[in-house]
């Protein structure tokens, strides 16, 4: 059914990871399907929610990048698929605008997403999610 699915992955939320393991594992069924698992690193919110600029006593990027992409590839195991059918990525920059561009990238078409963290009010769609359904080309499964 579909060739490119695209999983964005907040590694700090498991909760909303574990939402999302079934649908992802039910929508893979063809040797030919792809998934995408992408991992947005917020750097510069980060840094900036410090109030500090780059220094030497930080992680550089790419250390941070580093990191993130283990914990992305740990985190991916959990969903049990072939290893030929998925590939992971890490962006860095506001995890809605890198999602939506990364799934233009790579023509995807499908996006699977958690709604929300589970402990915020199920009438709400996360920030995030809500603007990935907005903005997105493809078909969107929002996961509830
Ligand atoms: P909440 O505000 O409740 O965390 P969000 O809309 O931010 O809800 O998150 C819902 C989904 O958005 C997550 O399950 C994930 O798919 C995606 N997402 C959020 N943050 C990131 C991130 N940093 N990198 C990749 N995907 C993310």
């Amino acid at each position: 059914m579909y060739s490119s699915i695209l999983v964005p992955i907040d590694i700090a939320e498991e909760d909303l990871t574990n939402m999302v393991i079934p649908y992802v594992q039910t929508h893979a069924v063809l040797n030919t399907t792809k998934v995408h698992f992408l991992a947005v690193v917020p750097f510069h919110s980060f840094y900036t929610s410090l109030g500090l600029a780059y220094s030497a006593e930080m992680p550089s990027i790419n250390e941070i990048r580093q990191s993130a992409l283990s914990k992305l590839n740990e985190i991916v195991k959990q969903f049990r698929l072939p290893v030929e059918k998925i590939e992971t990525h890490i962006a860095d920059g506001s995890p809605k605008d890198q999602i939506l561009k990364f799934a233009h990238k790579i023509g995807a078409d499908l996006i699977i997403i958690a709604s929300h963290r589970p402990n915020i009010t199920t009438y709400l769609l996360g920030s995030n999610a809500a603007d990935v359904v907005r903005h997105a080309k493809c078909p969107v499964l929002v996961v509830r």
